[in-house]
Parts: C-alpha cells; structure tokens; sequence
C-alpha cells in the first residue's frame, strides 16, 4: 500500500516523488520505460532521461528567470538541481549535465528512499481513486492519454517539438573548427565553431530549402512548431538571413585560422554552427539550435557540407515529435488537481509547462502540494513575485486559455516593477523573488 501513485518518471514526476518520500510518505513511483517500453523520444530506461539538449539553459539567478528558478528550486530541497550540480559539464553560464550521470543520480537517490517505490510498468487508465500525480509528459503512451481525454472530456491540444543531432567529437576536424565562446576574452572555451563563408551559407541555405523532410501525416499538417524549438529548414523558409541572426549568428566570434598580420585574432565568419558538449567525457557534442526534420540521411549529407563535419559521425540524428498537454487554465485548479477528479493532480510539461527545468519545477510544486493535503495542512502557493509562484498561477489560471501554449519561464509571466528602471529590471525581480521565497519558505515551511 501507498499513500499516493505517481504515473511517470521524467523530470517531473522524478521530483515529485523525492519531495513526498523526504517528507516519509510512502510513494509508487511507476515509469513504463524498463518494462519493455519506450517513447519516441526516450532512448534509455533511466529515470529522468533528457531527451534533446543536455542544458538546463541559464545558470544566472541575478538576471535571468531560468536561472532564478534553479536558484528557489535549491532553496527548495530540488533533486532535479542535485543531480544536474553533480553532473555538470563546462557550458559557460548555462548550466549543462552529462545526461547519463545525471539520470543516474536522480535514480540513486531516489532508490535510497526506503519509502520510494520504483515500479516498472505502463499505466493504462487513471486510477479511479486515491491520491494520484500524473507526470508522464509530452509523449504520454497513447491509452493513458485516451483515459485523460475522456476524463477531462476535452480534446488534448499538440504541436510539434524537433530535436537536434549530435556529433562524436574525435570526428570533428579542429584544423577548421576552434573552441571559443561569443565574444570571450580566451578563458572560456565552451564551444566548437564550424565557420562558413558567404558562398558556403548560400550553398547550406539552399541545401535545407531542398532537403527531403519527414512527410507529415495529414491531421498533422496544421499543427503550429513551438518557437523556441523551430526545425531550422522552416528557419531556412523564412528569409535567407534568418540563421544566419539565430543559431548561426558569427557576431563575437574571431576565428583564429583565418588570422591575418591585420586581424592578428582572426576574423568573424559569415555564420557559424556551433556544437556543445554533451556529455561528461566530452565525447559526444550537440549541434545548438540545429533541431530538423529533414530525413536522416540527407541530415548526413548535408550536415558533411559543414566546414569542420566532413568527416562527422553522429550519435543521434535530429527528428520531431508529438507534444501532448492539457489546457490547465480551464481543466485543473490552483493546486494542479482535475476539476472533475481532484484526487487526480497533474505535474510537468503536460501542464502546459516548456523546459526541463519548467517540468521539475512544477514537479516539486506538486508534490509539496499532495505532501501538505496529505498531512492535512492547507497549502500555500509560493508567492507570484517568485520564478515558481509566477510560473504555477500562469499555468492554473493566468493564461489565456484560449490560445493557451507551452511556455518557459520569463519575467513576462511575473507582477510588474514599474517604477524600476528597465535597465535595472531584471536584477530587481531577483532581488524581490529571492526574498519572498525565502519568506515563504519561513511560514509555510513544508519541511522535510
Ligand atoms: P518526461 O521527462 O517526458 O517524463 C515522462 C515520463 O513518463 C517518461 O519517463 C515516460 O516514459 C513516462 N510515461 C509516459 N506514459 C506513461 C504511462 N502510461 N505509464 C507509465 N509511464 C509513462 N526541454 C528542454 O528543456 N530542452 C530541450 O532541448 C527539449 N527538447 C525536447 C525534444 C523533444 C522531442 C521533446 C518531446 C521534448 C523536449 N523538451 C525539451 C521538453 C522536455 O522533454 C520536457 O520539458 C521534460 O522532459 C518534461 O518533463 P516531464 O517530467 O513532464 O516528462
């Protein structure tokens, strides 16, 4: 017997079930992946497996929301910040993890919770009664998302989320590529640059505006990409510069190779592709902002035009995928829970959350909150001027849930400063979230 049943464990439902068994409430965590099971995306049976980029974007908590969530999450006792602490790899001032090391760690931890329960099966229907956290995801096996449609007696809405290749770095040749960060003074070499001239662009250019891509199916063709997630070749169909000031953007990056007695540091290409590390061992990079769905092998033959990848092999061919998520603003209540089954509470990106760090976070806000309605206490939101309390009351009610959509956290969603002035907004909203999460977790206290 278990106090509650958590339906999948990804990000969200990782944290989730940390927050309730620190807290000694007796927790069955099922994660389908492990019984023979997979999604598109997932290529392990590890928990918490990240399925695309190895980043979890900003590390900066004193202007950037990204980067204050991780900063409460601390605060909050996260397993999620844990673990990507334990597996960070060099990324500038994101915060990136090798995937492995990381999906390890939350599987450790957890497994060390005697009242945590891992359970390998598939889920099919939601469970008639008892406390219930459902977290699994954007590629929820499709009978479960039936018995949620039916349900919530809404139709679930989808869009398209692409992912990006990755390259084995003993294939790269550094004789044309070099490491360097943008605009860096030579102390933090993060990335691998590939730079192009204009003539080698155009070619790349045209080369995506023909490429064969993945056919979409029919009842797919009007679903809308994502923004932050958009297939470069649809990039490409924009306007001819329209890489070339998102992620091929040369600016701040001097190439050495192409020094010259006047440019003794080297000159900035026409564009760049740019590769970071993927994994602890530096063995595997990913090519940033370079999601497709071009077919596989014409990603090969294309990719190989890249000055530097001539030669690349890649672990992983980019793709796309199905995004499943239910209209929160008008389905669940403040508290994540099904207006029409409240035993049944939601958690992660199936609520309309974007990210990883998005998905754990209202993971632990999830939990927190069954931990306090098991315990009978009444739960207290954290504050809306908080990274957190922002995200949760866009998500339970703020949105607008007509054209309700995926979205990362961002000053946007939290209560205007506008007697700051804007160039000092940013640090403003740090410095007021910081303390009211701190104040909040002085009087509700939701001590482990
Ligand atoms: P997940 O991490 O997906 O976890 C859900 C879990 O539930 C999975 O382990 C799954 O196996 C399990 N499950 C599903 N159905 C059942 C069932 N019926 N029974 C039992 N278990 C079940 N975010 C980023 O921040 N950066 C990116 O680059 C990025 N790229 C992405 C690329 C793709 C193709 C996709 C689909 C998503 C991407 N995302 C990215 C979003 C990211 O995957 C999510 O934000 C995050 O993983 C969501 O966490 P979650 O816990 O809600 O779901």
């Amino acid at each position: 017997t278990h106090d509650i049943h958590i339906i999948g464990g990804g990000l969200a439902g990782s944290e989730a079930a940390w927050q309730l068994g620190r807290r000694g409430f007796k927790v069955r965590l099922s994660e389908m992946r492990g019984s023979g099971e997979r999604t598109p995306a997932h290529h392990t049976d590890g928990l918490a497996e990240l399925v695309c980029s190895n980043s979890f974007r900003s590390d900066d908590d004193e202007k950037n929301a990204v980067g204050l969530l991780h900063h409460e999450m601390r605060r909050c006792d996260s397993l999620i910040m844990a673990a990507a602490t334990k597996a960070q790899v060099p990324a500038g001032s994101a915060l990136a993890v090798d995937r492995d090391v990381f999906s390890a760690e939350v599987e450790a931890r957890l497994a060390a919770l005697p009242n945590v329960e891992i359970v390998r099966e598939r889920v099919d229907t939601l469970p008639a009664a008892g406390a219930t956290i459902v977290s699994t995801g954007p590629l929820t096996a499709e009978a479960l998302a039936g018995s949620i449609g039916r349900a919530t007696g809404a139709e679930s809405l989808a869009f398209f989320d692409a992912i990006a290749p990755i390259v084995y770095r003993d294939t790269i040749d550094m004789d044309i590529c070099w490491m360097a960060s943008r605009w860096d003074k030579g102390d933090t070499k993060d990335y691998i640059n590939c730079p192009m001239t204009r003539d080698q662009y155009l070619a790349f250019h045209q080369g995506l505006l023909d490429g064969e891509k993945t056919a979409f199916k029919e009842w797919e063709a009007n679903t809308p990409y994502f923004d932050g997630c958009m297939p470069i070749e649809v990039m490409a169909e924009r306007g001819v510069d329209t890489l070339r000031f998102g992620p091929m953007k040369p600016v701040g990056l001097d190439n050495p190779h192409w020094a010259t007695p006047e440019h003794p540091n080297g000159r900035w290409p026409y564009a760049v592709v740019q590769l970071r590390q993927d994994n602890k061992l530096g063995t595997l990079w990913n090519m940033v902002g370079f999601q497709t769905k071009l077919k596989h092998a014409e990603q090969v033959r294309l990719f190989r035009t890249i000055p530097g990848l001539e030669k690349a092999e890649f672990a992983r061919l980019g793709g796309l995928h199905r995004n499943t998520f239910l209209n929160s603003p008008v389905l669940l209540d403040r508290q994540l829970r099904l207006k029409s089954a409240p035993h049944v509470r939601f958690a992660g990106q199936i609520t309309g959350c974007e990210g990883y760090v998005e998905s754990a976070a209202v993971g632990l806000m999830s939990g927190l909150m069954a931990a306090s309605e098991l315990a009978g206490r009444e739960w207290q939101a954290p504050p809306a001027t908080t990274a957190m309390g922002a995200l949760l009351s866009h998500i339970t009610g703020d949105a607008e849930a007509d054209s309700y959509q995926p979205m990362n956290v961002n000053f946007g969603l939290f209560p205007p400063l506008h007697d700051v002035r804007k160039k000092q907004r940013k640090e403003a909203y740090t410095v007021r979230a910081k303390q009211d999460i701190m104040g909040w977790l002085d009087s509700f206290a939701p001590a482990a």
